[in-house]
């Protein structure tokens, strides 16, 4: 088992007496994408702050690598929490470069021309940062907190009022990022169709607590919903399903076809089962629940 890259073991943070966070045990892994979901005010950026040393929680411990964490700047943390801090009458080259410098990193020229063609404003020249769209200023300010060749990138609604385009730029560059550099991305949005995409892990957050954390492979293989059944002989198919998954008149969504809601994470045996009866089935389909579904199952029926 691998060792998480990021682990809050009790992390809590109080304002005034109010707690944003709440005894937090999050789990994050090396190379994962770890989509951080709740409603307004659940306490996302709050948890974010305290993981990139913005703010200083009140109680509990952050492990980075399976150290304890003291010095931000040890281990490369890049995040993009709230809008990202521009000089406007800059380009994104000089942008980067000042930050290069602060930073003082090597080969400074090399390493602005690659990033600035990871995040696609390679060919923005002279223009100023702030004659860009919303789209190229989160793009250039994913750049900047690329600088130091973060281990962990940290975003906090990076594609928030973005078209759809604009997401989908952010999408593909994140993907890359993840993919040829293995970079672990933790990432807060409340687009969960679009988290949906390429999120490999998530966390759910509810009045400043750490409800769940579930993989993508559990939101498609333990939260199915449902089983749809369609055959000429659909009422063979009732008669044999009726006492075991207790059906009844309300499971028919039309003459020919029933739907077996919660049946879904048994479909294989209802399948096999229908199979060895010999029954003939037009259409036999499982419907997965969607992140949003499953967010609002888990939440008690809150959308995001
Ligand atoms: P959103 O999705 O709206 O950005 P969030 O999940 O990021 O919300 P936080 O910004 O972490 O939520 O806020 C969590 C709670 O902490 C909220 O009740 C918020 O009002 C409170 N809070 C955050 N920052 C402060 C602060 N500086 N002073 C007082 N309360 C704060």
């Amino acid at each position: 088992m691998q060792n998480d890259i990021i682990q809050t073991q009790g992390l809590s943070k109080k304002y005034g007496k109010k707690f944003a966070i709440k005894n937090i045990n999050a789990h994050i892994k090396p190379g994962e994408i770890y989509g951080l979901i709740g409603r307004n005010g659940a306490g996302k950026t709050t948890l974010m702050k305290c993981i990139n040393g913005q703010i200083q929680p009140t109680d509990g411990n952050i492990f980075v690598d399976g150290k304890a964490y003291k010095d931000q700047s040890a281990v490369r943390i890049g995040s993009l929490v709230e809008s990202p801090n521009l000089y406007g009458d800059c380009s994104a080259y000089e942008n980067l470069m000042y930050k290069c410098i602060a930073l003082n990193i090597k080969d400074k020229k090399r390493h602005i021309a690659e990033l600035l063609e990871l995040v696609e404003l390679d060919k923005t020249g002279k223009k100023k940062a702030k004659q860009f769209s919303l789209g190229m200023k989160q793009r250039l300010g994913l750049a900047l907190a690329m600088v130091s060749n973060p281990k962990v990138l940290m975003l906090d609604e990076p594609i928030n009022g973005m078209d759809p385009q604009g997401i989908a730029g952010i999408r593909e560059t994140l993907v890359k990022l993840n993919r040829d550099l293995g970079t672990t991305i933790i990432i807060s949005s409340h687009i969960l169709d679009e988290l949906a995409k390429f999120a490999t892990r998530y966390g759910i957050i509810k009045d400043g607590e750490l409800i769940t954390e579930f993989s993508s492979d559990t939101l498609e293989n333990e939260s199915l919903s449902s089983v749809t059944v369609k055959s000429p002989n659909i009422n063979e198919v009732y008669e044999a399903l009726k006492e075991k998954y207790r059906l009844s008149q309300e499971n028919f969504i039309d003459a020919n076809t029933l739907k077996i809601q919660d049946g879904a994470e048994k479909h294989r045996e209802i399948s096999r089962f229908l199979y060895d009866k010999n029954i003939y089935l037009e259409e036999f389909r499982v419907d997965h629940m969607s992140l949003e579904d499953y967010f609002m199952h888990l939440t008690g029926g809150e959308k995001p």
